[in-house]
């Protein structure tokens, strides 16, 4: 891709911004939003009987803890700890599905972390059941998980192909010894292999690997020896996030070796490596920063603008609500965000008193039901047209977003837009800082001490 960004561009764009997983954004969330709040949320999807959901469970078990690791994990090597949290989740369903107005239809699962593969295989059976139970899973739909391949075994990948997981996520980050030992995650290379040609073998139909860029030790030249072995492997998708060092809010970070971090502009470069590797290896870069095989459904609803994004990451079907069960989940359903009690004590107890434990939340306004679609469509699909908003809400764009559109369609003189008369598109160039534009479209920025929250562009 034939695009000049100069150190100069990047200084003045590189600030503390959302990625946009949600609009609005998590620490906009209220506290005082509350059990009866998402009682009555259940109760307006109950109303809605036809709507298909996603689910999403939490498993925050590792084997111990990674440096670099921002997830919400808890460390434990006991088993019996995972079934004592399992029967949390298990009354957690029992009191949230009859609300749902029975066994509904899900069309998306995903399990994620922590370590789902943490569980062993009664507990991944039992979860199941559990689960399947609860819900009318649709087999062909998008059944999920992430795994660690430190801790899999090919006999565990297998069985949970058994189990009906179709997609796989396995974490690799990058492969040079240098780079794991500085973030506390030694992964041999062949560990890596091992596992992923064993998801080949089981037959799953999607695999992902995720990739971290702006590690510490991490060098033009060793992560273009970690993309080149990536792309060797030939996972259908591969998701290459920016390493946000936040150690203020993820106080394990401050064991990161940071002298061995690369500097703004050398990480923006191993970016742009992966896009020039991987592009020439037959990918798409879809999204922010994910990557998937031309042929593949991602990067074919991105080339048709019908990308979708939620929670769990980048899809093409989006279902009209996802319920999410365990500490700290997240869920997103009719028009509220949902938040789970992110301290695992206080979750277990809290289910226990037969309360479901929501901590914080939010019911959407109608402008930020707007501009969440918006700013969604703008993140996946790198364009706003001008008549987005009309089939869902009938009015146009400039009365929604008044100023806002304004301060987008100035982004053409930095060359990060292109104005036509039906919408407009963000160039190549402009898709670099693509967050700096969705930023211009938020009403609620500035009301948050983003610099504490929020990780920057680059
Ligand atoms: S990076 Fe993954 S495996 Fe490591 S501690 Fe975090 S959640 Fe666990």
């Amino acid at each position: 891709m034939d695009v000049t960004v100069t150190q100069e561009m990047l200084a003045r764009y590189n600030k503390p911004g959302p990625r946009y997983t949600s609009y609005p954004t998590v620490p906009v969330w209220r506290d005082d939003f509350g059990e009866a709040d998402y009682r009555a949320a259940l109760a307006d999807v109950a109303a809605a009987p036809a709507d298909a959901l996603s689910v999403y469970v939490h498993l925050p078990f590792c084997a111990e803890r990674c440096a670099y690791c921002g997830c919400n994990a808890t460390v434990t090597r006991r088993a019996e700890v995972v079934d004592a949290y399992l029967d949390r989740v298990e009354r957690e369903l029992a009191m949230v599905t009859p609300l749902l107005g029975g066994r509904r239809r899900v069309v998306q699962l995903h399990w994620g972390g922590g370590t789902p593969n943490f569980l062993n295989y009664a507990q991944m059976q039992r979860l199941v059941s559990l689960l399947h139970g609860a819900f009318a899973i649709d087999s062909c739909g998008e059944i999920s998980l992430e795994a660690d391949p430190r801790i899999g075994t090919v006999e565990q990948i297998h069985q949970m192909r058994e189990l009906g997981f179709n997609r796989i996520s396995l974490g690799v980050q990058d492969i040079d010894p240098q780079v794991q030992r500085a973030i506390g995650r030694v992964q041999p290379f062949s560990q890596t292999e091992t596992l992923y040609s064993a998801c080949r073998e089981a037959g799953f139909a999607s695999v992902n690997l995720d990739l971290v860029y702006g590690l510490p030790y991490q060098t033009a030249e060793g992560f273009s020896n970690t993309l080149a072995a990536i792309i060797g492997l030939g996972p259908d998708r591969v998701a290459c996030f920016s390493y946000a060092h936040v150690p203020w809010v993820k106080p394990n970070q401050k064991q990161v070796d940071v002298t061995g971090m690369p500097d703004t502009w050398s990480k923006f470069n191993l970016f742009r490596s992966a896009i020039a590797q991987f592009t020439a290896a037959g990918y798409d870069w879809v999204g922010m920063d994910h990557f998937a095989q031309r042929d593949d459904e991602l990067a074919v609803a991105a080339r048709n603008l019908r990308l979708h994004r939620n929670f769990m990451g980048y899809t093409t079907r989006p279902a009209s609500h996802m319920v999410a069960f365990g500490m700290s989940s997240i869920g997103e359903l009719a028009d509220c965000f949902v938040q789970n009690e992110h301290h695992l004590g206080r979750y277990q107890k809290t289910v226990d008193n037969g309360r479901l434990p929501v901590v914080k939340g939010l019911r959407l306004t109608d402008d930020d039901k707007l501009r969440r679609m918006v700013i969604t469509h703008l993140m996946c699909n790198l364009e706003l047209p001008f008549d987005l908003t009309r089939p869902a809400y009938g009015l146009p764009l400039d009365e929604v977003l008044g100023e806002g559109l304004e301060r987008l369609a100035a982004y053409e003189s930095e060359g990060f837009v292109e104005v036509q008369p039906r919408r407009i598109v963000v160039t190549p160039l402009g898709r670099f800082f693509v967050r700096n534009l969705a930023m211009e479209l938020d009403a609620h920025l500035g009301k948050t001490s983003e610099k504490q929250i929020f990780s920057k562009t680059v």
